[in-house]
C-alpha cells in the first residue's frame, strides 16, 4: 500500500495538484500511489509548453532530434526494471514472459528504430517550367490519450512520432495507470528540452478538453471504438488532425490442412497476450469440423500449463484482468454464452473469496456468431471456439463484424493461406501467427477499428503537414 502522490509534468518541472485518486493494483486491490488530478487551467499551462517548446524544437537540426531518440533509448534501459515494476504494480501484467519486462524492451526498441526514420524533402518537378519540392512540417502540438493494456508501449508510440518530426507533445494517461507514464516522462524529460513532451492526468473529461482544446493539433488516440468516436467529434471544431486506433475483433481461420500440434503455442498466445487484453488478440477463432475436437484438445493442454498469479511473482505467466469494469464485462460475456448453449470447456467460474480481478484462462465451445461473446471484442482471457463447414462461409463469418483491426489464416500450405489472408477485411493480417507488431510495419484498423495508421515511414508522415514549394 502506497499514499505517494504524483505530479504532473509540465514544461520539464513537477506540478502538484489539489486533487488526486488512488491507482489500484488489480492483483491486490491496494493502492499503488495517488495520482494528479489536472485542472482545465494545468491542460492550458501543458499546452503553452508544448507550442513554446515545439517553435523551438523544430528548428534543431535533425540530427539532434535523432540523437534524442537514441538517448531516450538508453534512459529507458538505464530505469528499465523500476519502470517495469511499476506497470506490473498498477496494470498486473508479469514482469516475466511477454509481460512488463518485454514491455519495456519494446519501448527502448521503438525509440531506436524512430531514430533512424527519414523523411528527406520530394523533388516533384524539376524541369524548363519550374522546381517543386515537397516539404513535410511538424504538425504543432500533439494530444495523446492513451488506454490502460499497453500503457508504456503505446504512449511511446504515441509520442516518438513527434519528438522526431520537431512537435511538441501533451500526453493524458488511462486514469487506471497513469503512475507508470509519468514515471516514463520524468526519465525520458532527462534527455530532453523542457516542455517537448508534459503529461497530465485526470478523468474522462480531461480527454474531452483536450479534443476541444484550440491549442491542440492533431490528437493521437488508442482506446475502444465508443471513445474514438467522440474524441473526432470533439474535435471536429476545431478540425484536428487525427490518429485513432480502436477496437478489434479479430478473427482467426484455422484451414483444414493445419497441424493442431503446431499451431496450438502460437494460437494460444494470439489470444491470450496480456490476458487477452490486446487490441490485435485473436478475440474468435474459426476451427473446420474435422479439426475441431483435435485443436481444442491442444488449447485446453496447453493453457493448463499456465500459472495465472499476481504478476510480482517471478513465475508468473498470466496476471489478473486490469481492473472491475473489465472484470464483470468478461464474466458477463462467458455467462451469457453458457445460457445460450456455449460448453466451457475450461475455466470460467472466477474464485468470489479471491482478491484482485482474476479470472481463468477459458475455453468456450458449441459457440456460434451472434453470442455476445463472439459478437462483442471480450478484451480478456477468453476464446470462443467456432466451428465451420466450408471456409467461405468462415471468411464471411469472420468479415461480417464494425472491426477490421487483424486476422489471421492457419495452414501448413502458405499458398492456400495468403490468398484467403488477403480476403481478410482488416489492417494486418499474419499467417500462422497473430497479433506482432513491429517498428517498420504499418499498424492501423478498418472500419470502426481506426483511421490512420502507426510505425514506420507511414506514421510518421501522420505527424507531419504537407507543404508544396513552387519555385518559377
Ligand atoms: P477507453 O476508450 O475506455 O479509454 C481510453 C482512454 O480514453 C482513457 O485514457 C480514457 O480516460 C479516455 N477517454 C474516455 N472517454 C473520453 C472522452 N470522451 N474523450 C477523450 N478521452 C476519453 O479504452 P480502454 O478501456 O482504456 O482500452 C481498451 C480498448 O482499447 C479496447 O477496445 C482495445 O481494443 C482498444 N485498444 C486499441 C488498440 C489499437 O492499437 N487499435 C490498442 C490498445 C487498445
Amino acid at each position: 500500500m502506497s499514499e505517494q502522490k504524483y505530479d504532473l509534468i509540465i514544461d520539464g518541472a513537477s506540478v502538484p495538484t489539489v486533487d488526486h485518486f488512488p491507482v489500484i493494483n488489480p492483483a491486490t486491490g491496494e493502492t499503488v500511489g495517488l495520482c494528479p488530478d489536472a485542472t482545465r487551467d494545468q491542460l492550458d499551462s501543458a499546452v503553452d509548453a508544448a507550442r513554446a517548446a515545439h517553435l523551438k524544437w523544430k528548428k534543431v537540426p535533425d540530427e539532434e532530434r535523432k540523437a534524442a531518440c537514441l538517448a531516450i533509448a538508453d534512459a529507458i534501459d538505464a530505469h528499465a526494471e523500476e519502470l517495469a515494476l511499476l506497470v506490473t504494480l498498477e496494470q498486473g501484467k508479469p514482469l516475466n514472459g511477454l509481460g512488463s519486462r518485454f514491455e519495456l524492451g519494446g519501448c527502448a526498441a521503438w525509440a531506436r528504430y524512430t531514430a533512424g526514420l527519414e523523411l528527406p524533402v520530394e523533388v516533384i518537378q524539376d524541369d524548363e517550367q519550374g522546381r517543386v519540392e515537397l516539404h513535410r512540417h511538424p504538425v504543432g502540438v500533439v494530444g495523446s490519450i492513451t488506454p490502460w493494456n499497453w500503457p508504456l508501449s503505446i504512449v511511446m508510440w504515441h509520442m516518438l512520432p513527434a519528438i522526431r518530426t520537431g512537435s511538441g507533445v501533451v500526453i493524458k494517461p488511462s486514469p487506471l495507470t497513469p503512475l507508470s507514464t509519468i514515471r516514463l516522462v520524468e526519465v525520458i524529460n532527462s534527455v530532453l528540452p523542457k516542455g517537448v513532451v508534459n503529461v497530465v492526468s485526470g478523468g474522462n473529461e480531461l480527454g474531452q478538453w483536450m479534443s476541444e482544446h484550440p491549442g491542440i493539433n492533431k490528437m493521437v488516440f488508442t482506446g475502444s471504438s465508443a471513445t474514438g468516436r467522440k474524441i473526432m467529434a470533439s474535435s471536429a471544431a476545431t478540425l484536428k488532425r487525427l490518429t485513432l486506433e480502436l477496437g478489434g475483433n479479430d478473427a482467426g481461420i484455422v484451414l483444414p490442412d493445419a497441424d493442431p500440434k503446431a499451431i496450438v503455442e502460437g494460437l494460444f498466445w494470439g489470444a491470450f497476450i496480456n490476458n487477452g487484453q490486446t487490441c490485435a488478440a485473436l478475440k474468435r477463432l474459426y476451427v473446420p469440423d474435422t479439426l475441431h475436437d483435435a485443436i481444442a484438445a491442444e488449447l485446453v493442454a496447453f493453457a493448463s500449463k499456465i500459472k495465472v498469479g499476481n504478476g510480482l511473482e517471478e513465475d508468473t505467466i498470466l496476471g489478473p484482468v486490469q481492473n472491475a469494469m473489465q472484470f464483470a464485462k468478461v464474466k458477463e460475456l462467458v455467462d451469457d454464452a453458457v445460457a445460450h448453449g456455449a460448453t466451457v470447456l475450461m475455466g470460467g467460474n472466477p474464485d468470489p473469496d479471491q482478491p484482485g480481478y482474476f479470472y481463468p484462462v477459458t475455453i468456450l465451445t458449441d459457440v456460434t456468431d451472434g453470442m455476445r461473446v463472439v459478437d462483442e471484442e471480450q478484451f480478456g482471457p477468453v476464446l470462443p471456439i467456432i466451428r465451420y463447414s466450408s471456409v467461405e462461409d468462415a471468411l464471411a463469418r469472420a468479415n461480417a463484424s464494425e472491426n477490421g483491426l487483424g486476422g489471421s489464416v492457419w495452414s501448413s500450405d502458405k499458398a492456400k493461406a495468403r490468398e484467403l489472408a488477403l480476403q481478410l477485411e482488416c489492417g494486418s493480417a499474419w499467417i500462422n501467427a497473430h497479433g506482432m507488431v513491429q517498428p517498420n510495419v504499418p499498424f492501423g484498423g478498418v472500419k470502426s477499428s481506426g483511421i490512420g495508421v502507426e510505425f514506420g515511414t507511414e506514421g510518421l508522415k501522420e505527424y507531419t503537414t504537407v507543404q508544396s514549394l513552387f519555385e518559377g
